[in-house]
């Protein structure tokens, strides 16, 4: 049934689970590459989906502005619209509440039109209507994000106006099978953002995204944040960590019970010449990777591993960069979804202890990584 979570396995607060979307179940925890304006750059929707993505978000500010709900709505919705087979979510805008500096009050979000300077403007209600039109399985309420660091009180009011907000959300929501989450806010005010998971827990949703971290502030800060919310959020519904990918962040998330993730960072730093790997970082473009035939990644069975060398990579770098965004994009991908796979693997075999050290190793902020 569209909405129901099971949760299969458990390792202390770690869980593996399945959500039932109204286009078909997909396996938590899970990662959701992120497609802004309905493409992840340079990498077709369907390509995302052999690697084993399951859900592919997009953004609705960006898709209100072009091509427009209703362009996607004729198209039979996001999915058909972009060509991934597989589930689909929408995030809001409250995160370019923030990012593009708009203005608000309590009725809604004031945007400036990135392509011609227009005003536009996003109530609750309104981004519930975006969202429905564009036809995702699952759509965000719209919330306040507050850049860190910032103050208590700026903190706190943005917090309660989110409430607020999805409350107008909550109300506007027609129950046509399209899941419906919530957002809890609060900044790295663990009081603030106690009391926020207990207010959006209360309106009730199908599920629960944790917003407004992984903007500044030290990554002990997000994790402490993170726990403090799951502590309060409902154990019998999917939670969300918004915008956060990094391997250290992500796999510390799932270990306090977080189920979603989503994050641009595998594709962008791809299409800045860096790899991940199971070493950590690698800068590709660095003259020591001229002339060496090995793989990107020698534990990694991505398409790209599979065929090409560190060798050509660096001839790409300096000889078609656009493409090296390709082939570095598909295989952070592929890196991203490995590390999924391994956090799923280490909850079903009580092993998340082994598999948290293992990522300290490599990926927690005072390791260096070796391909740096
Ligand atoms: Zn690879």
């Amino acid at each position: 049934m569209t909405g129901e979570f099971s949760i299969l396995h458990r390792d202390g607060k770690a869980r593996l689970g399945r959500l039932h979307l109204r286009s078909g179940a997909v396996t938590t925890p899970l990662f959701m590459p992120v497609a802004t304006r309905a493409t992840v750059r340079l990498v077709p929707a369907w390509s995302v989906a052999d690697l084993g993505f399951e859900v592919l978000l997009s953004n609705t500010y960006h898709l209100l502005l072009r091509p427009g709900p209703e362009r996607v709505a004729k198209q039979g919705g996001l999915a058909r619209f972009h060509g991934f087979p597989k589930g689909t979510l929408t995030d809001s805008g409250g995160f370019q509440v923030m990012s593009l500096g708009a203005r608000f009050n309590e009725s809604g979000a004031r945007f400036r039109n990135v392509y011609d300077g227009s005003w536009v403007d996003l109530t609750p209600e309104g981004a519930v209507e975006a969202q429905r039109l564009i036809g995702a399985d699952v759509a965000m309420v719209l919330d306040v994000c507050t850049q860190l660091p910032a103050p208590q009180p700026v903190v706190a009011a943005n917090t309660a106006l989110s409430v607020r907000w999805a409350e107008r959300a909550k109300r506007a929501k027609e129950p046509d099978g399209q899941l419906q989450f919530g957002i809890v806010q609060g900044g790295v005010d663990l009081a603030l953002r106690r009391s926020s998971a207990l207010e959006i827990a209360e309106i009730g949703f199908d599920g629960y995204a944790i917003g407004g971290l992984a903007v500044g502030e030290t990554p002990v800060a997000t994790l402490e944040a993170v726990g403090a919310a799951c502590a309060i959020l409902p154990s019998d519904r999917p939670r969300y960590l918004m915008g956060v990918g990094d391997p250290y962040l992500l796999s510390h998330a799932i270990g306090l019970g977080v189920d979603m993730f989503d994050c641009v960072s595998p594709t962008r730093i791809g299409r800045h010449g860096v790899a991940l790997t199971a070493s950590g970082k690698m800068k590709i473009k660095a003259p020591r990777f001229a002339a060496d035939g090995r793989p990107l990644d020698e534990s990694c069975g991505c398409p790209v591993c599979q065929r090409v060398s560190r060798d050509f990579l660096n001839h790409l770098a300096h000889a078609d960069p656009v493409s090296l965004g390709f082939y570095l994009g598909m295989h952070n991908l592929a890196f991203q979804m490995g590390l999924i796979r391994q956090a799923r693997a280490a909850i079903e075999s009580k092993t998340m202890g082994i598999f948290l050290r293992r990522i300290e190793e490599v990926w927690s902020p005072e390791a260096k990584g070796s391909g740096d």
